[in-house]
């Protein structure tokens, strides 16, 4: 048990859970590194183990804690995909690109399991239980059973089944959809545990330097390279990553990832521990699941309860009306939880981007970074972080669409928060009359 977050109060399932705590130092005073990495979340702490790797010594400071931002709050889904569906990439850029990309996705989860293997991460408990997408209309299984078959054809990816509306029934205890489509190669993990085992692996196997509370209040550029200000001291080094996400708005320090990245409030709840006859009946493979909607809700069982996530409230703070919204959606799914406690309730921000997928690469030649997952980011952003390394270092991987140049500004940036209600109703009408 960890409690809540302090700052936030959030008292999430995975606070509850938590393995371990970690009790790192603040910065006080002046430090010197090769790369300082700004934010520890899985994008800065898998960017910093790349560097550690090849002998480059990182320094990571977080402006709160490690995973205080999505990456200690997310739902634990490890999914091999992007917002954009891989055949849309193919008639847009071609299939060389597809392809390409569709390596890289694959390679997001071999990298969370090449982590979790190398720091001996148990906590973590990461699994390929696979993930399955569920149909809420008949058009939309057309749409995903079509996209599977094009999926096995032209990628050679053997990992998809199509599941019929009785198939998915048994296996969801849910009667309300219409088919679905699983992949075999994704999985699941605890979002919170997985984060502070790298931080405690980065620290204790390769003796990488971590502040936490240290929050970057300036960059500044120099003959020598690069200075990043702190409340408390400033850190020399020869490159910079910026590794804030969604979390960008905290100080002007980030202001040019939070000019490219709508942000979005996701949020999750989670039930009781389920009596055991409904935990038999429902989610009996205990794997992740999604819907085809739009405004897509994902849900998993995690040790006997429920875990259900959606749109988040709009604004500033949670409501109480967003977490009763995704109650009602959850008792919509599955009838036999009208009766289930909700017990615990918590959001975060996940960063959007006008091409809805993530960037990596380098902003000049002394900051990199990674960004933009789309609500997708458990997997790709532990790959993104590795990349980011090696743009910091002055390689030039081959990352297809994800190119930093791809990665615009948000236009008319202050009018975000209405276009964002705007865009989500229309989905939601959308969803609503089945199109
Ligand atoms: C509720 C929710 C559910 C989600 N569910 C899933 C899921 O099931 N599957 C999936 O794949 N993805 C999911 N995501 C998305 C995923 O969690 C993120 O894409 C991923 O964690 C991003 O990691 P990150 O390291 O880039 O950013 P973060 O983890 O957000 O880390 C950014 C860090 O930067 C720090 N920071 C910011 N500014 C400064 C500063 N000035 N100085 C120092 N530090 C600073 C912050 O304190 C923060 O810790 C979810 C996200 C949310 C919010």
């Amino acid at each position: 048990m960890s409690g809540p977050w302090p700052d936030t109060g959030i008292a999430s399932l995975w606070c509850d859970m938590a393995d371990t705590e970690l009790d790192l130092p603040c910065l006080r005073g002046d430090a010197q590194a090769d790369v300082v990495i700004i934010g520890a979340g899985y994008t800065g702490l898998t960017a910093a183990h790349r560097l550690a790797q090849l002998g480059v010594a990182p320094l990571v400071v977080d402006a709160k804690s490690v995973g205080w931002g999505a990456s200690g709050r997310n739902g634990g889904v490890v999914s091999a995909k992007f917002r954009l569906a891989f055949p849309a990439i193919a008639q847009g850029h071609g299939m060389e690109v597809a392809r390409r990309m569709h390596r890289l996705a694959q390679q997001s989860v071999n990298e969370v399991e090449s982590l979790v293997e190398e720091y001996g991460l148990v906590g973590a408990r990461f699994t390929r239980c696979g993930n399955l997408r569920c149909a809420h209309t008949e058009r939309a299984f057309g749409y995903i059973a079509e996209e599977a078959e094009w999926m096995r054809r032209e990628l050679g990816d053997d990992s998809l089944f199509t599941l019929s509306a009785s198939e998915v029934a048994e296996e969801t205890g849910s009667s309300a959809f219409t088919g679905g489509v699983l992949s075999r190669g994704v999985g699941t993990l605890h979002p919170l545990n997985y984060v502070r085992g790298l931080a405690e692996g980065l620290t204790q196997r390769h003796g990488a330097i971590l502040f936490e509370r240290t929050p970057v209040t300036g960059i500044r550029r120099d003959a020598n390279g690069i200075r990043v200000v702190t409340e408390q001291g400033e850190i020399r080094a020869r490159q910079a990553i910026m590794a804030t996400n969604a979390y960008s708005d905290l100080t002007p320090a980030s202001s040019m990832v939070k000019s490219r990245l709508v942000p979005f409030r996701s949020s999750i709840i989670a039930t009781e521990v389920l009596p055991a006859a409904l935990q038999q009946r429902l989610l009996v493979h205990a794997r992740s699941y999604g819907e085809t909607r739009r405004m897509m809700r994902w849900f998993r069982k995690v040790d006997g309860r429920i875990v259900f996530g959606g749109r988040g409230a709009f604004g500033k703070r949670d409501s109480k009306a967003a977490f009763d919204a995704l109650q009602w959606a959850m008792v919509g799914l599955f009838p036999d939880l009208a009766e289930v406690s909700v017990t615990h309730r918590w959001s975060g921000h996940v960063g959007m981007t006008m091409d809805a997928l993530p960037h990596v690469g380098r902003f000049d030649d002394r900051l990199s970074y990674a960004a933009g997952y789309n609500g997708a980011g458990v997997a790709m952003s532990t790959l993104l972080g590795r990349l980011a390394a090696d743009f910091a270092i002055g390689e030039s991987p081959n990352v297809a669409l994800l190119e930093a140049s791809r990665l615009k500004a948000v236009p008319l940036y202050p009018l975000r928060e209405v276009a964002v209600r705007l865009v989500a109703g229309w989905y939601q009408f959308l969803d609503a009359i089945g199109r």
